[in-house]
């Protein structure tokens, strides 16, 4: 039997240490009701807020790969960052917690919203309960100077500390996502689906740059639409995108995706990362209300938004089905529940 495109991502990722503490592969399953109400392509949904690891979400991709090298590595212990609602922190701490790794966590509150469950609920609450040690930080800098004092005692104490970054986007965190394109076009060619669009929320970019490289090297024809839920700055942001292609391509050794295949959405972050928006809250209650699925506040909400507006104005063929990546979020609608409240169903 000739061997499929998708055993060929599973050869490239062989030679990286991983711990497979994903629920995978993740459903792919279609979204009847919001397609039919729309009226547009039909819409299919993968549940990476499905992976496990408390509540799920898109890290748990990353962290198989990030806690393999750690584990590699002989790490005594893992440090990471993120604003005080980071799903990516609670993931971290998660993993942590299930792999026997002691886990620090900087936290920083420099994000333009703020109610009384933010500050104490949502990914906050959780990252506690998971056991990890928080140091909340007001910003970047005071977060790189909390860095240096652990990396500093840790070293006294004789101890390695793996430090994973800000949503664990780097080259071997992407590998995760490399992975996810793998699975998920083993799951079309299962159903007989072709999608024409694979929409994402992106913010630290290894989602994006995982799957851009994965699909490229598989010689899929899927696009991938990333979902700016974070950066003010598109430009800063495109860049960062092509140096984390590159550098995934070149750490798996293949062609990095052509430049025309990245694409950034910037029309739906609103008033800045996390930052409720009413876009947002309307697609939120709509995909609750007609498929039963939870979004989040700050990222799948914002994608969604994006995807019910390109549908709306016929951005979008409507012969080709779109793929939505639910890359998880829950926690955080406990933590915006204020701004998601009170909207009774008309
Ligand atoms: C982190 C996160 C994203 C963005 O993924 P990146 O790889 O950082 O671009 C999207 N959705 C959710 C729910 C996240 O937690």
């Amino acid at each position: 039997m000739s061997s499929t495109r998708e055993d060929s991502i599973d050869a490239l990722l062989e030679p990286f240490p991983r711990e497979t503490i994903g629920h995978l592969p993740t459903p792919l399953h279609p979204l009847p009701r919001l397609s039919e109400a729309l009226g547009g392509p039909p819409l299919w949904i993968k549940r990476d807020d499905c992976t496990g690891l408390a509540t799920g979400g898109n890290k748990t991709r990353k962290l198989e790969y990030l806690m393999g090298a750690a584990r590699a590595e002989g790490a005594d212990g893992v440090v990471s960052f993120g604003a005080l609602q980071s799903n990516h922190a609670r993931q971290t701490a998660a993993a942590a917690a299930a792999l026997g790794f002691p886990c620090d966590l900087i936290l920083v509150t420099n994000v333009n919203y703020r109610e009384p469950a933010w500050e104490v609920s949502g990914n906050r609450l959780l990252d506690e309960l998971l056991g990890a040690k928080l140091h909340i930080v007001p910003d970047e800098a005071a977060a790189a100077g909390c860095l240096q004092t652990l990396l500093g005692g840790a070293n006294d104490a004789g101890k390695q500390l793996y430090v994973i970054p800000t949503g664990g986007s780097n080259a071997i965190g992407a590998l995760g996502y490399v992975n996810c394109a793998g699975e998920l076009l083993a799951q079309c060619e299962a159903l007989e689906l072709r999608p024409g669009t694979l929409v994402s929320a992106t913010s630290s970019l290894g989602t994006q740059s995982g799957l851009l490289v994965g699909l490229h090297a598989a010689r899929s024809p899927i696009q991938v639409r990333g979902i700016n839920t974070y950066s003010a700055h598109p430009a800063n942001q495109a860049e960062a995108l092509r140096r984390l292609c590159d550098e995934t391509a070149e750490l798996i050794g293949t062609e990095p995706p052509p430049s025309d295949s990245l694409r950034i959405e910037n029309d739906f972050l609103g008033g800045g990362y996390g930052v409720p928006s009413e876009a947002m809250q309307r697609a939120v209650e709509e995909v609750a209300r007609l498929e039963g699925v939870l979004l989040d506040p700050v990222y799948t909400g914002k994608a969604m938004a994006w995807l019910l507006a390109a549908v709306r104005e016929d951005r979008l063929s409507p012969e080709e089905p779109v793929v939505f990546l639910h890359t998880g979020g829950s926690p955080g609608l406990f933590a915006y529940q204020q701004c998601l409240s009170g909207h009774p169903a008309p």
